[in-house]
């Protein structure tokens, strides 16, 4: 079919239905409108705002994982407590493993090796 470049308004023929451009037109067009998205982009992170984590300033993030307004804040970004689910965790295996008369250890290899069913493991 023919149709007719809205870059540069020659006709042009093509078998696509969802051809814009020439072919000679088609590289400059492709790099506009992904300049026109990067604008896009940039301007809906400029309408996007961020709480501060730190110290709840209001803020433009720079991307979408930045929550923090500055390089201070995110240094000085309050400290989670860490959880202290692997020392409940640990508690009855190494009761459990002392009960057997075995260290810590040792009674890990040896629940891998039930578990696993594979290698050896020398205790
Ligand atoms: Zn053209
Ligand atoms: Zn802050």
């Amino acid at each position: 079919m023919i149709k007719t470049c809205k870059m540069c308004g020659r006709d042009y023929i093509t078998d696509s239905n969802n051809a814009k451009f020439c072919p000679s037109c088609r590289p400059e067009a492709s790099r506009i409108a992904a300049r026109e998205k990067r604008v896009q982009k940039r301007e809906e992170y400029a309408k996007v705002m961020t709480k501060c984590k730190t110290c709840g300033k209001v803020f433009h993030p720079r991307n979408s994982r930045n929550t923090y307004c500055s390089d201070y804040c995110q240094r000085n970004r309050p400290r989670t407590k860490p959880a202290p689910k692997k020392q409940k965790e640990l508690v009855p295996i190494n009761t459990a493993a002392r009960a057997a008369g075995m260290t810590y250890g040792k009674w890990q290899s040896l629940k891998w090796m039930q578990e696993t069913g594979i290698g050896r493991v020398t205790l």
